[in-house]
């Protein structure tokens, strides 16, 4: 025992040394862009509420006026007694946001992706996933017992040599817009090589849902994709939407199949009523308040030509295999300004790549004492060599702060190069 807990901590060190080692930051302070950290005002960066719904006064009405009704706990998996009212109401209301028979309320994302893997796929099977997917539907992967296989980020003639070689069920499963990257997946030749293969085509739209697309579809919406296109969608709730679980919609046929054999649906929880009702008012806010897309549309496109002129190392938002409707391909790193404001998207997630695990780590330090919280993120989050800052915009960002955020970066990069 005691061996084995000396193990463990040389691991520990291990880790430290590498400038790997995680922590946690003790929040006291409600969501948003404003947070108190040891007693300092900072300005967030890194969150995920990209709308800036989490502490929105609505939604914290509806959870509280839901509290006094339902109560705070749910009692019980769905199939139970914890399927109310609240979570069938807001089924219906997310089968027609997404243009889907049915929608099915997951407790969390990590739980609904290796839920819905595993329910398709069996041992004979095949599941595909793109390199850069996240965790969790890697792991589903590899839970389902299927042959697993990762295809190079984005490349679907990698992914063809792949399928071609497959027997069973298919199952390709990507991203829709990569939460480490922010660019989007190629889904129109997804969905082409999806069908050529007789293969299905989950995409989890976690980073795109709410924020992409006019009327805030996502992904799917932006390339005109319907359930025929891509059979599984699977988005969060705890992101775009501000508030807490996750949803898997698709045809009646598929619900059902999830509701007699996703284990994590199943075995678990449902997520308190509460939630249900505080997610069915940031809904009605996605859906009419269109000025959040646009908002976080420009910061984010004014953050990308700053840096651009800064020498900063950006990714672009459209894969090289990605035609966007207008017919404009990119390049591959580096985004040119002019070809980026011609292309007039992308997402809340703008990585700025800086490689080494510790010189991110310094970076990111001297923001935070330059007022400013943005994320490190290292191996094994992302891979080897591409350890980057992951700075992500909200609606409540205010342009003067993307400026400021700008200028501080360029001091903190200058810095520790001269040091390096
Ligand atoms: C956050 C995330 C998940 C997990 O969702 P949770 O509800 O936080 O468990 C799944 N997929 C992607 C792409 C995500 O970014």
């Amino acid at each position: 025992m005691t061996a084995a807990f000396t193990q463990l901590q040389a691991n520990l060190d291990a880790i430290a040394q590498q400038g790997l080692y995680r922590s946690r930051r003790v929040m006291a302070s409600p969501q948003g862009i404003h947070l108190q950290i040891d007693g300092r005002h900072i300005v967030n960066f890194c969150s995920n509420d990209y709308l800036g719904l989490a502490n929105h006064p609505d939604v914290v009405s509806a959870f509280k006026t839901a509290a006094d009704h339902y109560g705070v706990g749910s009692g019980s998996a769905h199939l139970i007694c914890g399927h109310s009212v609240a979570h069938h109401a807001l089924e219906e209301e997310l089968a027609a946001f997404t243009g889907r028979d049915r929608a099915l309320l997951f407790s969390t994302g990590y739980m609904a992706n290796i839920g819905v893997i595993s329910a398709l796929l069996s041992r004979g099977d095949a599941v595909f996933e793109d390199r850069l997917n996240h965790a969790s539907l890697l792991d589903g992967g590899l839970l389902s017992g299927a042959k697993f296989k990762r295809y190079a980020h984005a490349d679907v003639e990698n992914l063809n040599v792949h399928l071609k070689k497959a027997s069973g069920n298919k199952l390709i499963v990507t991203d829709g817009v990569f939460s480490m990257d922010g660019d989007f997946a190629p889904l129109q030749v997804l969905t082409a090589a999806a069908k050529a293969n007789e293969a299905w085509l989950m995409v989890d739209d976690a980073h795109g849902l709410g924020i992409i697309g006019e009327h805030g579809g996502g992904l799917l919406e932006y390339f005109k994709l319907d359930q025929a296109d891509v059979p599984v969608l699977m988005g969060t709730l705890g992101k775009g939407f501000g508030t807490f679980g996750a949803f898997v919609a698709g045809s009646e046929t598929l619900i059902e199949t999830l509701i007699q054999k996703a284990r994590t649906y199943i075995y678990t929880t449902a997520l308190p009523a509460a939630v249900a009702e505080a997610t069915r008012a940031s809904l009605k806010i996605v859906i009419t308040e269109s000025w959040r897309r646009d908002k976080l549309k420009n910061l984010a496109k004014r953050f990308r030509l700053g840096a651009a002129q800064l020498g900063l190392e950006l990714i672009s938002p459209i894969c090289a295999d990605n035609l966007n409707p207008a017919g404009w391909v990119s390049g591959s790193v580096t985004q040119q300004p002019e070809d980026l404001a011609a292309a007039n998207i992308t997402s809340a997630i703008q990585p700025i790549i800086i490689g080494d695990s510790q010189r991110v780590i310094e970076i990111s330090n001297a923001l935070l004492s330059a007022g400013f919280l943005v994320s490190a993120i290292r191996p094994p989050t992302v891979p080897q060599g591409s350890a980057r800052l992951r700075v992500t915009f909200s609606a409540l960002h205010e342009e003067q702060q993307v400026d400021q955020l700008l200028d501080a970066l360029d001091k903190a990069m200058a810095k520790h190069e001269a040091q390096s």
